[in-house]
């Protein structure tokens, strides 16, 4: 079996994706006495990249869960081109352009890698194929016929991201992405996270790893404790007192 190739820059999409700006404000979210979320308000332009950082436990995942559907929102809003979204079940919001990646992937063990983009495309209700290529875009050429199960942890998220991709999105979440990547698979991430925005897809990416989202945006939101402590720029971000604190002090 020969090893996946790298990302690749992605084809010219097959229908011009939909506008895909999306604002999020007052979002809070409890689970029983816990508020993970505290009134975080976060606007994604559309076509742009934004990063999105912060500890551990700071409400990141769980950000992306309540725009995703995952969780209904226990208050505030989610808008996606001006209409409120929040509380929509996920395919809805898979129809309406909206689809997210996971921190640990789960794909179908055993359904094979093109059987689970397919699953993924005929829930999407958004029409396919339109990324015909997507599997060579991810890096994962020549391996749509093994199963899913069997890939190894970076496969696993490039079948994700795939997974996601399929459904043609207008607006992707995207959750720690580059957690595990080598050095040179992450400058290959960050080339390809910018050709699928250069092509129209607005992101928003999670992510630890301030040196790889350097190479994607300068537009980041800092979360601690499920509040928004900054929102700027990356480069203001890594200069402000109560950023270094939450990321340097624990
Ligand atoms: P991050 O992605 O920034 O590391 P998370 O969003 O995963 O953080 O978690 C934020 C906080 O919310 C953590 O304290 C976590 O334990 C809590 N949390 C997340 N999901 C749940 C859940 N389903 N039930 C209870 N607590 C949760
Ligand atoms: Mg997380």
């Amino acid at each position: 079996m020969s090893a996946p190739e790298g990302l690749r820059p992605a084809g010219t999409p097959a229908t011009a994706p939909a506008a895909g700006g999306l604002v999020i404000e007052g979002l809070v979210r409890r689970f029983k006495g816990f508020t993970a979320l505290d009134g975080v308000d976060l606007e994604l332009p559309a076509g742009a990249i934004v990063g999105l950082v912060g500890p551990n436990g700071s409400g990141k995942t769980t950000l992306i869960n309540v725009v995703s559907g995952v969780y209904a929102p226990s208050g505030g809003s989610v808008r996606l081109d001006g209409q409120e979204v929040g509380g929509l079940a996920p395919h809805r919001l898979v129809r309406l352009g909206l689809n997210r990646t996971f921190q640990v992937p789960k794909p179908f063990a055993s359904l094979t890698v093109r059987e689970n983009l397919a699953v993924a495309v005929g829930h999407s209700g958004r029409g396919a194929p339109l990324r015909p290529d997507i599997l060579g875009e991810v890096g994962l050429e020549g391996l749509g016929g093994r199963l899913a199960g069997t890939l190894n942890a970076s496969q696993q998220k490039r079948l994700d991201l795939a997974r996601a991709l399929a459904t043609n999105p207008s607006v992707l979440l995207v959750d720690e992405l580059g957690a595990g990547l080598a050095t040179d698979e992450l400058g290959e991430l960050a080339h390809y996270l910018r050709t699928l925005a250069d092509g129209g897809i607005t992101l928003l990416v999670v992510e630890h790893l301030l040196g790889f989202l350097e190479q994607l945006t300068d537009t980041v939101v800092v979360l601690s404790a499920g509040r928004r402590i900054f929102a700027g720029s990356l480069r203001a971000a890594i200069a402000d007192p109560e950023v270094v604190l939450v990321f340097l002090g624990g």
